[in-house]
């Protein structure tokens, strides 16, 4: 087994490709876009492209997988995760799953760009599959073109590693890398195309398995793939729950609905905006996966979705998170009933799902509020109605909760409205006021009858309200240097989102609130599906 980031050669990389091992391939070597059947992947060669050039990468990705600083900054890493080059052990291939989009079932998906490089083995003996993002395109590239371009992935690649240091289960990134060639979007489809420099990311996670790999076998009426599928998942990604039988799938079914439910408390405690919670974009290690559209709240509001595409429906609203999780279950168990041909099981799952949601969250606003506990009797109004307040003010969901932990049991009602008014983008009128105050008071009550010495509760809340997100605004700032050439702020962000729960010196700018000139600037508030 290789130790600790001691590998300078990247074909020394220990690969066990299991995904490609033990299920069934397509048959078809060629690269041409058409239906997969009875496959869970075709191989397909990333396309090489013609001048990579490093841009940033992530030391702990990299420590993770035991690869050395010298070697990621290597021309070698550069060309191999690029896609030029296959190391020694990988095997490139693209997977095949479909998904409900926009709650209609879209038939087969894929990765239409993205190519996974085969599964490393570290040294604690856990499998991160490699997987290329705008690698070119695979026979799931239906009319696109295969390629992604640089503002996507650096959004894709610096929130992977936000989230990730937010605590917030995740797949990974190990490097962003420019293609030296450019890629034509209508960023705002609107009949104006444009060039755009071409990226790649390299993500990583223990699989990439969506929800939509077992719909579109189910959907083929094809249940021999779906129980192989089925099967391997368990062995490979949950091995504690042993050999794969009926009871053992339920089992797993319900790990998947506590996972996928932990998940997305998570993104709630933060304020994170998914944007495209299509099926083919959840993971069946409930991982938060395909980093698109997606936001982060500023002004706390529950309607809101960073994707333009979901502007009129907002089904995809940070407030519709939860239940849209649960109507993706409801998918992936309609896809899992003809294995185990009964319903009741499956929907004792699903509610697994909605307790585990519900007792994760309690916990998780408590930890916000800086309580010892959540009082079911008396915190829902506390929470219910801080949630009014801060929507009525329109207050920085994120500086809110971090200037909280300044109030204390003896603070006055003045102190309160500073900080309402500090955090708010709006104008605190007498009703918002009178909310607030109204608030207030509980909120104090409430901290005097857990009686918490002040110093526990504010490092406590501190861990659970970040001070540094990737704001909407700073990661396009970042993206507008960096088609300048100038990559220091991606960097500096990245460097700043590892700490996210730590005040850091002169880094006051990353921790403002959203400015004026963001607020309608595409790219800081809204987002198109275009990358
Ligand atoms: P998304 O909702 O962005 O995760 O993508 C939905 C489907 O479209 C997936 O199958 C993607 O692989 C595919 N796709 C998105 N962009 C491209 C592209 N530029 N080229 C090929 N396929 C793409
Ligand atoms: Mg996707």
């Amino acid at each position: 087994m290789p130790t600790q980031s001691n590998i300078s050669n990247l074909d020394t990389l220990q690969f066990d490709n299991r995904f490609v091992r033990e299920l069934p391939g397509d048959p078809e070597p060629d690269n041409y876009r058409r239906q997969v059947y009875q496959a869970c992947y075709s191989l397909v060669r990333p396309k090489t492209v013609k001048q990579p050039r490093l841009l940033a990468y992530s030391a702990e990705m990299a420590q993770q997988l035991g690869i050395s600083s010298e070697a990621c900054e290597s021309e070698d890493f550069c060309q191999v995760f690029a896609g030029n080059r296959l190391a020694e052990g990988m095997q490139a291939y693209a997977s095949c799953y479909g998904g409900h989009q926009f709650g209609h079932w879209a038939g087969q998906l894929g990765d239409g760009r993205a190519i996974n490089l085969g599964e490393v083995v570290d040294h604690r003996n856990q499998h991160w599959t490699l997987q290329l993002k705008g690698a070119g395109p695979t026979p799931y590239s239906r009319s696109a073109d295969g390629l992604a371009v640089l503002r996507s992935s650096i959004r894709e690649f610096l929130c992977s590693e936000a989230m990730h240091h937010l605590g917030v289960p995740t797949t990974r990134a190990l490097s962003v890398i420019l293609t030296g060639e450019q890629v034509v979007r209508d960023m705002f489809y609107d009949g104006n195309p444009q060039l755009e420099p071409g990226a790649v990311v390299c993500r990583v996670a223990p699989s990439f398995t969506r929800f939509g790999n077992f719909q579109l076998f189910t959907a083929r009426d094809d249940l021999d793939s779906l129980k192989t599928l089925v099967e391997f998942t368990i062995r490979a990604d949950f091995p504690h729950l042993g050999e794969p039988s009926k009871a053992v799938y339920l089992q797993w079914f319900e790990e998947v609905c506590r996972l996928t439910a932990q998940m997305i408390a998570h993104w709630q405690r933060v304020g994170f905006v998914h944007g495209v919670m299509n099926t083919d974009n959840m993971s069946i290690l409930g991982l938060t996966i395909d980093y698109g559209p997606y936001g982060w709240l500023e002004n706390y509001d529950p309607n809101w979705t960073p994707n333009t595409t979901d502007a009129q429906g907002r089904r995809y609203r940070f407030g519709n998170q939860p239940k849209i999780a649960y109507w993706n279950l409801v998918q992936l168990a309609n896809a899992l009933y003809p294995l185990i041909q009964k319903a009741e099981p499956l929907q004792q799952a699903l509610n697994v799902y909605t307790s585990t949601f519900e007792q994760t969250w309690r916990s998780m606003m408590a930890d916000k509020l800086g309580l010892l506990a959540f009082d079911p009797v008396n915190d829902e109004a506390l929470v219910a109605d801080l949630a009014s307040l801060l929507q009525a003010s329109e207050t920085d969901m994120t500086l809110f909760y971090r200037g909280l932990a300044d109030i204390a049991m003896d603070s006055i009602e003045a102190d309160f409205y500073s900080l309402l008014e500090g955090t708010s983008y709006g104008s605190v009128n007498s009703e918002t006021q009178q909310l607030a105050g109204l608030w207030f008071k509980s909120y104090k009550a409430r901290l005097q009858r857990d009686n918490r010495p002040q110093p526990e509760r504010i490092q406590a809340m501190n861990a659970a309200n970040p001070l540094y997100v990737l704001r909407n605004y700073l990661a396009q700032q970042a993206i507008d240097l960096a088609e300048q050439e100038d990559y220091s702020m991606v960097r500096e962000l990245l460097e700043v989102l590892r700490h996210p729960y730590t005040q850091q010196a002169g880094k006051e700018r990353f921790a403002e609130k959203r400015p004026d000139w963001a607020k309608q600037r595409a790219g800081c508030s809204m987002l198109s599906c275009s990358s």
